[in-house]
């Protein structure tokens, strides 16, 4: 399999409004060669429009897009998409089911000689492990074999850069995981730039080497998926990737006394801040004299989740290894066995 020229992805100060209403507020961000990036955000933050900003289909009222050393969108002008060496795959992948595969595939290499056509279509279909399909119909394939075709068609042209709107959503919850990672083994091989678009922190962290969170238009965090889950740039960003309790304290330097003991903090803090505790950085120590209770236990084979109640009245969510050390209605001492953790002034 042979991998890609492929360069990096620079946005700047992007802005784009819809009639009256701003979508994008100045939008920055960078991807470098050959790494994956993470669009990470609820429905209707404007990361589609950003990824169709960067794909040349939406111009975006001010900023710009350059990749490599090519400015593709700034003040001046728009490189239209055909011209971009980008590839893009839609959420719905637009298959056309009355081509065959290779024909799909062939689709965006339109004004190249037939036997140009046909060798990099055949070297696109090998790419993605679909060559002995080439003259199927999509439609009688699986979900996870036209997903592929979709990848195949936006490769073939072999852009420097590939772009994905929600890629999985498409995917019944059954093939989603095992698709992902096969995806995921293709796109590292191929070593291409790639931008895509997910409302999913956990497809947004497995696939990402770098994760953009976007609220409301704006970019309010890029990083690598750890940095994003242990330094949150913010409360809503600890909330929104993964679970996060957030136990109010009294910080004093670096410790903050809190409900269930002093925490130490990863930075110095004075006053009233609320702490981040991821729920497996908890431990529950069954005790009878505890002042805890365990008021619900969900084991998932690999760990188990409890929602434990404090003596003051906070719900903690906690997440331990293996099987439940309590059962419910317990009474339990919870202890933080994390490193320095987070905390957030008030
Ligand atoms: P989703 O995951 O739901 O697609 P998103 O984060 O990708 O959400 P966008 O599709 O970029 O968000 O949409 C951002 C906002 O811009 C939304 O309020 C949407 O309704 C609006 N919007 C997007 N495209 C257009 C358009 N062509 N005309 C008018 N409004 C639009």
């Amino acid at each position: 399999m042979g991998r890609l020229t492929t360069a990096g992805v620079h946005v700047a100060g992007v802005t784009k409004s819809f009639g009256d209403v701003e979508v994008l507020h100045g939008v920055s961000l960078s991807v470098q060669a050959g790494r994956m990036l993470a669009l990470l955000g609820p429905s209707g933050c404007g990361k589609t429009t950003l990824l169709r900003i960067i794909a040349g289909l939406e111009r975006p009222d001010a900023g710009t897009v350059v990749v490599g050393e090519h400015v593709l969108t700034d003040g001046r002008q728009v490189v239209p998409p055909e011209r971009r060496h980008v590839g893009m795959v839609f959420q719905d992948w637009a298959l056309f089911p009355h081509l065959s595969v290779a024909a799909n595939v062939a689709y965006g290499l339109r004004k190249l000689p037939a036997a140009e056509t046909k060798e990099r279509v055949a070297d696109a279909l090998a790419m993605v492990g679909l060559a002995e399909l080439a003259d199927r119909s999509p439609e009688t394939l699986s979900g996870g074999q036209q997903q592929r075709i979709a990848l195949a068609r936006a490769i073939a042209p072999r852009p420097s850069v590939l772009l994905l709107d929600e890629p999985f959503s498409n995917l019944d919850a059954a093939l989603r995981g095992q698709v992902r990672t096969e995806v995921h083994h293709l796109l590292a091989a191929l070593g291409i730039t790639t931008i895509f678009v997910t409302h999913d922190q956990e497809e947004a962290f497995v696939l990402g080497d770098d994760v953009a969170v976007v609220r409301g238009g704006r970019i309010v965090q890029q990083a690598a998926p750890t940095a994003v889950y242990a330094r949150p740039a913010d409360r809503w960003v600890a909330e929104f990737v993964g679970d996060a309790n957030l136990l109010p304290g009294q910080a004093q330097g670096g410790s903050a006394s809190t409900v269930i003991g002093p925490i130490t903090l990863e930075a110095e803090h004075h006053g009233p801040v609320d702490v981040l505790v991821r729920p497996e950085e908890l431990r529950i120590v069954a005790d009878v004299a505890g002042g805890a209770q365990v008021e619900l236990v969900e084991f998932y084979g690999h760990d188990t989740v409890s929602l434990v109640r404090l003596a003051e009245g906070t719900l903690l969510r906690v997440r331990t290894p293996g099987a439940p050390v309590a059962a419910r209605d317990e009474r339990v001492e919870l202890t933080f066995a994390g490193d320095g953790a987070v905390a957030y002034p008030r």
